[in-house]
């Protein structure tokens, strides 16, 4: 299986995103703590690692990290805000270094969209510039999308403008926001969108890129929000192909595997032909709405032929029908039972987490008394910053090791 491992690198950021769900901690990583990420990731046989943040180009032992991790046989992307990655010099030092795929973040093509979600000005040229920056340096490029409230309505002008002005990005990748962590939980009201908010624009983009040639994925979107394009929904993919995913969280939750993808469905998703390959409603943080749920009713087989027969993609390793079906009925067994063993812990957001969390992985990072000065002095910056914006700054919870969390 291509399973793909996340390592947040750092926590802090040099924007202030209202809908950030990975914010500030006073935990803190050297070469060594991330050495030993990278070395347990190999050891679970991962294709590749994904270096994230906060803004992860902060670190400055970023270019050895992911030297080493090349070293170690695995595939090295980082997801970036691309403000540092702008600058030429240092995009060829992380070339050099081995970083194969940088995912540039871009909520909006428009400036005032962008500076407004970013909680910061003169954002989006830096962005534009990372994508040339890296480019010429040899990095492959992804664009990475949150959906929310401001950006919903043009997601289908973003993708156009950015293939007429950076044809080197191949790929796109739309996340809906996670409503349920850190600013984006205390700011709802502002950010999360409606799914009907952005299906359109979303249909529209999907064509578009389809047609133009490019690939994409989209996370955290119920199916009948997506129906051409269900064969592209990440949860999806997973679930026809078995994949699990961990992120080492540089905060209390730390290591946190993640093989179940199912969320939360309505009443007539028990009629939908998509039920069983569709991750449903993703409602932590209770954002959504599941009477936006609507059964659809087309071939379940065309879109899991569609990906378990897709020649870019040859993670899965059974090609025909046949076969993933009898797979696909063994691990549905198996993917119950253990929900049945977790059962008397599943009541609640918090339980499913703990549910998740890998207590026989390292330990993600270091609590020191520096750690805890940055903290406490980036938490007072970025309270100044929001509220300038009338955005609320994140409760502290996860952030902290469980006994100070509250
Ligand atoms: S109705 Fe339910 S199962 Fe069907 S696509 Fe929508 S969320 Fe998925």
């Amino acid at each position: 299986m291509a399973n793909l491992g996340y390592l947040q690198v750092v926590r802090h950021c040099n924007h202030v995103c209202g809908f950030c769900s990975n914010p500030t901690t006073p935990y803190e990583h050297d070469f060594d703590s991330m050495k030993v990420l990278v070395d347990d990731f190999v050891r679970r046989g991962y294709f590749g690692i994904i270096l994230t943040g906060g803004e992860p180009t902060l670190h400055p032992e970023l270019p050895r990290i992911t030297a080493y991790a090349r070293e170690q046989g695995l595939h090295v992307r980082m997801i970036t805000n691309g403000s540092r990655l702008a600058d030429r010099r240092f995009a060829e030092e992380l070339a050099r270094a081995g970083l194969q795929l940088a995912h540039v973040s871009i909520y909006s093509v428009r400036p005032e969209v962008e500076a407004r979600l970013r909680g910061t000005e003169g954002t989006l040229e830096k962005a534009f510039g990372a994508l040339d920056a890296a480019h010429a340096a040899g990095i492959e490029l992804n664009v990475n999308c949150v959906i929310n409230k401001l950006n919903a309505d043009h997601l289908d002008a973003n993708v156009q403008h950015l293939v007429r002005h950076h044809p080197q990005v191949r790929h796109f990748v739309w996340n809906n926001l996670d409503p349920s962590m850190g600013r984006a939980e205390v700011n709802q009201d502002q950010f999360t969108p409606r799914l009907a908010d952005f299906e359109l624009s979303l249909h529209r983009a999907l064509r578009f890129l389809a047609k133009s040639g490019r690939t994409f994925r989209v996370e955290k979107v119920p199916l009948c929000y997506m129906t051409d394009f269900a064969w592209a929904s990440t949860e999806t993919r997973k679930i026809v192909k078995g994949e699990e995913r961990i992120v080492f969280f540089l905060d209390a939750k730390q290591a946190v595997r993640q093989t179940d993808w199912e969320h939360v469905y309505a009443e007539g998703c028990a009629v939908c032909t998509l039920r069983e390959i569709c991750g449903g409603l993703f409602d932590r943080g209770e954002g959504y709405d599941p009477a936006e749920l609507h059964p659809v009713f087309v071939d379940r087989d065309a879109v899991v032929e569609r990906i378990i027969t897709d020649p870019a993609d040859p993670a899965y390793a059974l090609r025909d029908l046949r076969a993933w079906r009898a797979d696909f009925a063994r691990r549905v067994e198996e993917t119950k039972a253990a929900r049945r063993r977790r059962l008397p812990l599943a009541e609640g957001q918090a339980a499913e987490r703990e549910a998740m969390r890998d207590r026989a992985a390292p330990a993600v990072g270091k609590l020191t008394e520096r750690g805890k000065r940055r903290f406490e002095a980036k938490r007072r910056s970025e309270a100044r910053k929001v509220a300038e914006r009338g955005v609320a700054l994140e409760r502290l919870g996860e952030q902290l090791p469980e006994t100070e969390g509250g």
